[in-house]
């Protein structure tokens, strides 16, 4: 079968009056809505690799995430739709999960490995499967020159121009493929990632490792809270408003925290009148699952 997805990723304007007062339009890609499983830029990232491999004659793919990863999910659906064998080298002691279920549901074959060995990825490869020619290695969260090329392709796809675009970044690679496209389209667009980690500064050496020319871009380190993985009440609270207020289900693992951004920065004034923001919604919504109990009363 051809790799390849027919999908709907459309654009809305997200209408409210902290955006109206600011004189701004704020605008969302839906690419959430490219998949319910192999969701939003992780069907990007997977995209050429899943290529690379078929063109390598490869029928297994291994990859890497821990127990709540969209990604590890997104590989199992894709293997399955595409034909793969898929395993999941999964960080930490063996669990069961909402998540690990539905890869599991999919086919996909889980190893559990301690934290440790974790770090070391192409040796975790090469101890399963050194002697196995259909195995090819995937690196977690799909990082690679071939999902930065697959990420680019959301340029593509704009209606307009924007003079802003918002991306969270985990690996850097959807970001970092976003800002390839906005140059290889010779736009005006100012880009901004957002690190949904601690210490977000490594993400600028991580992206720019991405870059075909270098090209500047702004990075918000603030809004990690606490870390990757890490919620406050704060943030609890704008999810649960803006879900209630735009129908637009988000996480607070990544959209979450980038929206989030947005929505602190326009209250400060960062933005002038008459510009327009897009914010990526790059999926990843099963992530709530890990989370529930996160949102307390409401449950
Ligand atoms: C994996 C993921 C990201 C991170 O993407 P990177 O390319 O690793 O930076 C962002 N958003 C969502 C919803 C994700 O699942």
């Amino acid at each position: 079968m051809e790799i390849d997805l027919e999908f709907y990723s459309p654009v809305h304007q997200i209408k409210n009056k902290l955006f109206d007062e600011q004189g701004i339009n704020v605008f969302i890609k839906r690419d959430d809505l490219i998949h319910p499983i192999i969701s939003g830029n992780k069907w990007r990232k997977l995209k050429y690799l899943l290529k690379k491999a078929r063109a390598e004659n490869k029928s297994h793919l291994v990859t890497f995430g821990g127990a709540y990863s969209n990604h590890l999910l997104a590989t199992a659906a894709a293997a399955a739709q595409f034909g793969f064998k898929s395993t999941g080298i999964v960080r930490g002691e063996a669990v069961n999960n909402d998540t690990l279920f539905l890869c599991r549901l999919h086919g996909m074959q889980l190893l559990f490995t301690d934290r440790e060995s974790y770090r070391d990825k192409p040796a975790l490869f090469d101890k399963y499967f050194a002697g196995d020619p259909e195995a090819i290695f995937i690196d977690e969260g799909g990082a690679s020159p071939e999902g930065a090329k697959g990420c680019s392709e959301l340029v593509n796809e704009l209606p307009q121009t924007y003079h802003h675009i918002f991306c969270a970044c985990g690996t850097g690679t959807t970001a970092a493929g976003i800002i390839n496209g906005i140059h290889q389209h010779n736009l005006p667009t100012q880009f901004h990632a957002v690190p949904v980690l601690k210490n977000g500064d490594f993400m600028k050496v991580e992206i720019n490792k991405l870059l075909a020319p270098p090209v500047n871009f702004e990075l918000h380190t603030e809004y990690h809270f606490g870390g990757y993985g890490k919620t406050n009440d704060e943030l609890i609270d704008f999810i649960k408003q803006f879900v209630a207020e735009t129908g637009i289900l988000i996480e607070p693992v990544y959209t979450g925290k980038m929206l989030y951004a947005v929505y602190d920065l326009a209250a400060k004034g960062y933005f002038k009148p008459g510009e327009n923001i897009l914010a990526i919604h790059s999926g990843g919504i099963w992530g709530l699952l890990g989370m529930k109990e996160k949102f307390g009363k409401i449950l």
